[in-house]
């Protein structure tokens, strides 16, 4: 198996299409083998009229809309195809603003009279789906007395086969608008943004010299990391099933203190179970490449190869199902919470983010002549002008009620923005700012050949794996993700600032060639520029110091500590103004995504109090009374005091969560920090009582697995 060199990618790879990626060596059963399940460019060649896949491969590649003409031969070769593969109902896969994804399934059969049926697939079928959507959250873009929503075909994002124990689905990736055309899903925004890179990265590309290039693309890469326990527990413990997290557990006396899990050999049943995961998703055309033990005992962690970032998107929704799925065949769990055990790392999703040419040059690689150098350092120059001048909006990207357990929680970067440029990147570009270079460059640093430009480092050589963004050689990790989430919107915002960042420097850059500047000077001059303005958010130390905070504010940086905190930042006036010159979202469209997400923060919140309510009422009391029983009928009072009081604590506790629970009548965000500063308080406090009664009440008596057993039973 060949390594895939990532620096200089294929076009193919930038825009993949459930597409073999050339380095994957998959000799496999042609049932199995890497995309054996997917409507691939392989597979449209093979069964389209060679006009009708010369026009459509001519659409996908310029990143136009399709011809409406095309969409009946299109539905009838896919439908031909799903059904040879033992399909029976299609479905147009979307992604609503909840995160998740959304189906509903129709069935290619129709009645034929005298009993028959016939299969039917139309082009308009395939085209446009119309599906009630009142019941999917819109923020107020549509009032529920008008309920209709369409979705889309996305032909960017090829169509594949999901297979169930008894029949197979054809999904269609769609987007999702209303009735008006605004944006009701993760998708649109996202190809928006991609378009807007696209035609930035192009202007500047052109006054950088290159006549070439016809589209840029944005890659993702992601790595996410999940829990998976027995199943057994999960069923036993309410708080997992409700809230997808542990609301009660004590510390076991084993952690992940010995790091023996990390990089450790995988537990066979799990190994077993990850086999299956990914022989799944090469069957979907997911170029899955690397599986190992995260740092929490029972969490691991996968990650596919890079695509576009829209294919790579729909990708990261099914490689979540997938997990989902496969482990309930192994009897276990997969949880995607991003901290389902307090007192134990959570989980997180590193989002890898690049721009790639269509002749398949990635304009974050540093490369090894100076014109790639120059064409580096302005892209370069624009994310750290883009994330400098978003911070907040970045930040509220990545916001949800389960992040608020991780981010700045010594496990996961903090709730500041900053740039981890690496010691010899920030090097470079201190001394373009400075004006000299470097005398003591040292080896790795390439030569250049023209005096004017700086050395740069071959390799991104060290790491600091406490910083939120960094770059790491030739791409930006965002590393703030939650491991729940969906990639659209963080990196729609992304694309977007920066194709403002990109637009805004392209912008000087060519007054200044106009002002009869020359090439390399004018380049270095607009990148001194963007680096000296925006070097306070880049920051090479310890992200998860106390230092650090203090620094950032001295700097003037955001630290946006919880969701409620986070979200406002979508109504920003940067924010708004940067997605409507972009045409990525309207400010209705931010509107409705910022009242959903406040929403879902509350209501999430609620679902926590009650269920954390219910189960310390219901069944951690009654555990403590019956213990308290036992000693008082073997009559060693001696123990009876310290079970008394902490069965005291537990009931004050219930009150307060009590009153907190009960509706205060409040509205959107307000109602966010209400469930904030006083349910998730409040429920602190339960916890507390609750988590010291686990460790004196008898074990036969507690109702709820422990984390003993939940995290080290494989
Ligand atoms: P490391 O983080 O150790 O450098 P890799 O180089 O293998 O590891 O990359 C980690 C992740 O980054 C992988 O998911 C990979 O696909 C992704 N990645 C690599 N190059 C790019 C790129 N140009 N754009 C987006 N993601 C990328
Ligand atoms: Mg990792």
């Amino acid at each position: 198996m060949t390594r895939i060199r990532q620096q200089n990618v294929t076009a193919a790879q930038w825009s993949s299409n459930g597409e073999a990626l050339g380095a994957l060596d998959l000799t496999l059963p042609e049932n199995e083998a890497f995309g054996a399940n997917v409507f691939s460019v392989a597979v449209q060649r093979e069964r389209l009229p060679s006009d009708v896949f010369g026009k459509l491969q001519a659409t996908l590649a310029g990143g136009e809309a399709l011809d409406p003409s095309l969409a009946d031969a299109v539905a009838e070769a896919m439908k031909d195809w799903a059904l040879e593969k033992g399909a029976t109902h299609y479905t147009h896969m979307f992604q609503p603003l909840t995160g998740s994804t959304a189906e509903k399934h129709d069935s290619f059969f129709e009645p034929a009279g005298e009993g028959t049926s016939l299969a039917g697939f139309s082009g308009k079928e395939l085209i446009q789906g119309e599906p009630d959507a009142s019941s999917f959250p819109t923020g107020g873009v549509r009032a529920t007395f008008e309920a209709r929503g369409y979705t889309a075909w996305d032909p960017t994002s090829p169509a594949f086969i999901l297979e169930n124990p008894n029949g197979a689905l054809l999904c269609i990736p769609t987007a999702f608008a209303s009735w008006t055309g605004e944006a009701l899903d993760g998708k649109i925004p996202l190809l928006r943004s991609m378009d807007a890179l696209s035609r930035s990265a192009l202007k500047a590309l052109r006054l950088l010299g290159d006549e070439e290039t016809q589209r840029v693309f944005t890659t993702v890469g992601p790595e996410q990391e999940y829990f998976l326990i027995d199943e057994q527990y999960f069923y036993e413990r309410p708080d997992l099933i409700a809230a997808g997290r542990t609301l009660f557990g004590a510390k076991p006396p084993k952690g992940h203190e010995l790091d023996d899990h990390y990089f450790g050999s995988i537990p066979e049943r799990v190994l077993a179970c990850m086999m299956e995961a990914e022989l799944e998703m090469r069957k979907l055309g997911i170029p899955v490449k690397t599986r190992h033990n995260e740092v929490a005992p029972a969490q691991y962690e996968i990650a596919p190869i890079f695509e576009n970032s829209n294919v790579g998107s729909d990708h990261q929704q099914l490689l979540m199902q997938t997990l989902e799925t496969v482990a309930r065949r192994y009897g276990l769990v997969c949880l995607l919470h991003e901290k389902p055990f307090a007192g134990v790392n959570g989980s997180g999703k590193h989002n890898n983010w690049s721009m790639g040419t269509d002749s398949g040059t990635n304009l974050l690689d540093p490369g090894d002549t100076p014109s790639e150098n120059i064409h580096f350092l302005f892209f370069c120059a624009a994310v750290i002008q883009a994330v400098n001048k978003h911070q907040g909006l970045l930040r509220a990207s990545v916001a949800n009620i389960g992040q608020d357990h991780r981010l700045g929680a010594n496990e996961a970067p903090p709730a500041i923005i900053s740039i981890f440029l690496g010691a010899e990147l920030e090097k470079t570009f201190e001394a373009i700012a400075s004006g000299e270079g470097d005398p003591n460059t040292p080896a790795s640093f390439l030569e250049l050949g023209a005096t004017v430009l700086p050395p740069l480092p071959m390799d991104g050589g060290d790491r600091n794996r406490t910083s939120p963004f960094a770059f790491t050689g030739n791409k930006f990790e965002f590393r703030a993700l939650g491991s729940s989430m969906s990639l659209a919107f963080p990196n729609t915002v992304l694309n977007t600032i920066a194709a403002e960042a990109i637009d805004e420097l392209a912008g000087k850059l060519e007054e200044k060639l106009n002002g009869g500047t020359g090439m390399p000077e004018a380049v270095m001059a607009v990148v001194e520029e963007a680096y000296v303005a925006n070097k306070a958010v880049c920051f090479s130390g310890d992200n998860y110091s106390d230092e650090w905070h203090a620094e950032a504010e001295r700097r003037g940086l955001k630290n946006l500590r919880t969701t409620p905190d986070a979200l406002p930042e979508v109504l920003d006036d940067d924010t708004v103004a940067a997605f409507e010159n972009y045409d990525v979202l309207s400010k209705r469209e931010l509107e409705s995504r910022y009242e959903v997400w406040v929403e879902q923060y509350w209501i999430r919140a609620n679902i926590e109090a009650e269920t954390t309510y219910s189960i310390a009422k219901t069944m951690l009391l009654p555990a403590a009374l019956r213990h308290l029983a036992l000693i008082e009928s073997a009559g060693v009072s001696s123990l009876e005091g310290e079970v008394r009081e902490l069965v005291d604590e537990l009931v004050s506790a219930l009150g307060t969560l009590e009153s907190a629970n009960a509706n205060p009548g409040l509205e959107g965000l307000e109602m966010a920090i209400h469930a904030r500063d006083k349910q998730l308080a409040a429920m602190d406090a339960v916890r507390e009582a609750a988590d010291k009664l686990e460790k004196v009440v008898a074990d036969d008596l507690w109702p709820l697995p422990k984390y003993e057993e939940m995290l080290f039973i494989k």
